[in-house]
């Protein structure tokens, strides 16, 4: 598995990606937004739901 894709929008990443950690995991997104997005996602799980 050496193709990788936005962990936010899942489209393919090429070059530079923008690593976040969520949870204690690494995960790559493309873009800043996508990242932001993550964060915020994060930030709601924790609230509880799930
Ligand atoms: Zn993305």
């Amino acid at each position: 598995m050496t193709e990788r894709s936005c962990a936010a929008c899942d489209c393919a990443l090429e070059g530079e990606a923008i690593q976040v950690t969520i949870a204690g995991q690494v995960v790559e997104v493309c873009c800043e937004e996508c990242a932001e997005r993550l964060r915020e996602a994060k930030a709601s799980a924790l609230r509880g739901e799930g």
